[in-house]
């Protein structure tokens, strides 16, 4: 028998009759509304991956349709994301998504085949447009590097902002020959001026390394979380002003809160800006706990041993439920859209159990 399912009238859900009704205040006829969400292509995406993606393109749809507005799903793939660590001198060293190979293939190639496909199904799915920036053209941005320069400019007071535990900034770089770089950064090796930034490396193959950041130039820096979130608000404003159009940040409700107004908004004031990005946050999927269900913590601990092993990734999600599975979950996802009270809430793994229960094919 199915369960009955609350939906208390809670926060900003009390307040407002659809999810577009929250863009108005800073939506004055642009010419595009984007939708820009971001994931790291580290493996086959789980199912809150999965409903994260499907979030970004349900909105996408249904504010074209409540304003009459273009839109689009802009993803940001963070193939910088560590593929590898490799111990060298009692220093941990890693290996991007890009620089980490499985047989003749990079592990950002074969990750992001499965995220392609998922993309282009949601693409068809919502009648929506979509493109993919690498983190790699992330970075190239000059909006990204005039940012990461204004902040070490400004060092002492974004270390304590950014990094309220940690010794230094996270900036780093990595071996322009082989890809490989230091993972735990104890003392920033730097030097800057109020234009440009030069960090120091070392490789354990290659030997000593310099890299010079301006605002023109494209040789690579690697931005942690923190930075990342902040300077992509400041490309975001920018970028918006410049052409037009309205970006909205939609991430996993594990950016909401402490987070979100700490490194990003608090950044973007220091920074001088007194306009902020539109945030939404998905529904996180809950183990039956209330914690996330994490594909970090499955990827490391073999956790959720007893998990559906179709929502632990897409493959398996294909193998168990097919097509018509996606179906079911963006038609679930779809809901979520149309009504505030069943978007700003969680949604537990059990629950998903229920919705799915009746097409499993296991
Ligand atoms: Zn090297």
């Amino acid at each position: 028998m199915k369960r009955e399912v609350f939906y208390p009238p809670v926060g900003i859900a009390h307040v407002t009759n659809k999810l577009s009704d929250l863009i108005l205040y800073k939506y004055n006829g642009q010419k595009k509304i984007i939708i820009n969400t971001s994931a790291q292509p580290n493996s086959s995406p789980h199912l809150g991956t999965i409903t994260t993606l499907m979030t970004a393109f349900a909105l996408a749809s249904k504010i074209r349709d409540d304003l009459k507005v273009e839109t689009e799903v802009q993803f940001d793939e963070l193939e910088n994301s560590p593929a590898e660590t490799i111990e060298y001198n009692g220093e941990i060293y890693y290996k991007d998504q890009r620089h980490s190979f499985i047989e003749q293939e990079t592990k950002e190639q074969v990750n992001m085949q499965r995220f392609k496909e998922i993309l282009e199904k949601l693409s068809v799915s919502a009648n929506v447009p979509y493109s993919i920036r690498s983190y790699n053209e992330f970075q190239n941005n000059r909006y990204v590097r005039r940012a990461i320069i204004n902040i070490i400019n400004d060092k002492e007071y974004f270390k304590e902002l950014l990094f309220p535990s940690a010794s230094d900034l996270h900036i780093r770089t990595i071996c322009p020959v082989c890809g490989l770089g230091k993972k735990t950064i104890k003392k920033l090796e730097e030097k800057h001026n109020q234009n440009e930034m030069t960090l120091k490396g070392f490789c354990p193959t290659h030997g000593l390394y310099e890299i010079n950041i301006t605002e023109e130039n494209q040789e690579y820096v690697d931005i942690n979380t923190q930075f990342r979130d902040l300077t992509k608000g400041v490309a975001m404003l920018e970028e918006d002003k410049a052409n037009n159009t309205l970006t909205i940040m939609l991430d996993g409700g594990d950016w909401s809160g402490v987070w979100a107004q700490r490194m990003h908004t608090e950044g973007l004031v220091r920074l001088g800006f007194t306009e902020f990005p539109i945030r939404f946050f998905a529904p996180v999927i809950l183990d039956w706990s209330g914690a996330k269900f994490s594909k970090s913590l499955y990827l490391k601990n073999e956790a959720y041993k007893d998990i559906n092993r179709a929502f632990i990734n897409y493959d398996n999600f294909i193998e168990c439920y097919s097509d018509k599975g996606i179906d079911t979950l963006w038609k679930e996802v779809k809901s979520w859209i149309d009504e505030p009270k069943k978007f700003f809430r969680n949604y537990s793994v059990d629950y998903f159990q229920e919705i799915m229960g009746e097409n499993n094919h296991e």
